[in-house]
């Protein structure tokens, strides 16, 4: 069981409100990404509930028990950092073994229990080696395998592939995604990359300045962002915010649209611009548009895209796709 309850939880450091006050609820087994700009508290969310920091007010339930002010082994949580935090001079096998060893298991225990992480995570042919002896990502699974052997109620991720490269990036993504599936145990992840969290999350919390923005599955918050700060920042690339005049002629001081809900054509459109930039992806071309009268506007257009800087363009918004904001940044009703 791994049901994680948050009430009233602040974090003081001094006069500086790191978290003024906040609730959230976290379902055994659920995949939860905390997300958000720098600074704006995710990390630090975490570490009041692996209890490595006091919160300054409110509770900490898990399982039901009030753990408000116990130690962070009495949680028994697991967290997996961006570091790994391995022992340089213990082999792969030892690493994984150390909490179990520490916990005084019998060899044969803890042999049955490193073997089987080091299944799971495709760790088998390294176990003799020592921490230098392996890749980035390699020497992630080992930090997630020390985890894994401890059968924590849940796991806490911070960062975990920040340091690695791009492509390694999604293997561990999937990978991290796949052992979520096998283990089934509740898992919260913080990340400042909505990719990841796009993909990985049962229940996205974005955070703004120590406080939820918007919690929800992540095509409810891609199909309905509550206000102007989770629709600018759910969705790559961006959404298209625009006020102004286009604005004030839907009711609204912002109007949104997404770069994959315009289409472009070299005859004729509501939108007359010119392309200032065309990234070319392959699979995509991104075209920015500075637009006559509402400004830049971004496009995602097919990969075979033929065009760029200086070429002058129609767009056409799909008008049923359109979100609006008010003068608060609130989302309006369609
Ligand atoms: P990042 O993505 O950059 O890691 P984050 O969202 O994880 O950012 P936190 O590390 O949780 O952000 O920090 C939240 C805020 O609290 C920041 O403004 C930070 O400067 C501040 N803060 C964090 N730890 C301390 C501390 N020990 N003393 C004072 N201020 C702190």
């Amino acid at each position: 069981m791994g049901s994680i309850s948050l009430q009233n939880v602040s974090k003081h450091f001094g006069a500086f409100k790191a978290i003024p006050s906040l609730n959230l609820e976290i379902d055994d087994g659920e995949f939860v990404v905390f997300v958000g700009p720098s600074g704006c508290g995710k990390s630090t969310l975490l570490r009041l509930i692996a209890g490595l920091e006091d919160v300054s007010g409110g509770k900490i339930i898990i399982d039901g028990k009030d753990v408000t002010h116990a130690s962070a082994s009495q949680r028994r949580l697991a967290m997996v950092f961006q570091s790994y935090a391995l022992y340089p001079h213990m082999s792969v096998r030892s690493n994984i073994a150390f909490p179990l060893k520490m916990a005084g298991l019998e060899k044969a225990e803890i042999d049955r229990k490193v073997n089987d992480a080091a299944r799971i995570l495709n760790l088998g042919d390294y176990l003799d080696r020592k921490p230098r002896e392996l890749s980035g990502g390699q020497r992630q699974r080992v930090a997630i395998g020390r985890a894994i052997v401890r059968q924590p109620t849940a796991f806490l991720f911070d960062e975990p592939l920040s340091n690695l490269d791009a492509a390694l990036r999604v293997n561990m993504r999937l990978e991290i995604s796949e052992l979520h599936q096998t283990l089934k145990t509740t898992m919260i992840y913080v990340t400042h990359d909505q990719v990841e969290a796009m993909t990985m999350a049962d229940k996205i919390v974005v955070l703004n300045r120590g406080r939820i923005e918007q919690v929800g599955s992540p095509m409810e918050l891609y199909r309905n962002p509550a206000n102007l700060f989770v629709a600018g920042f759910i969705g790559s690339p961006k959404m298209n915010l625009i006020g102004g005049a286009y604005a004030v002629s839907k009711q609204a001081a912002t109007v949104g649209i997404r770069p994959e809900h315009i289409s472009w054509s070299r005859e004729k459109g509501p939108w007359s611009g010119t392309i200032v930039i065309a990234e070319h992806l392959g699979s995509d071309t991104f075209l920015h548009v500075e637009v006559d009268d509402v400004g830049l506007v971004t496009v995602r257009a097919e990969g075979a895209f033929e065009g760029s800087h200086g070429d002058r363009l129609f767009l056409i918004p799909d008008e049923t796709k359109l979100y609006r904001f008010d003068k608060e940044g609130i989302a309006l009703s369609p």
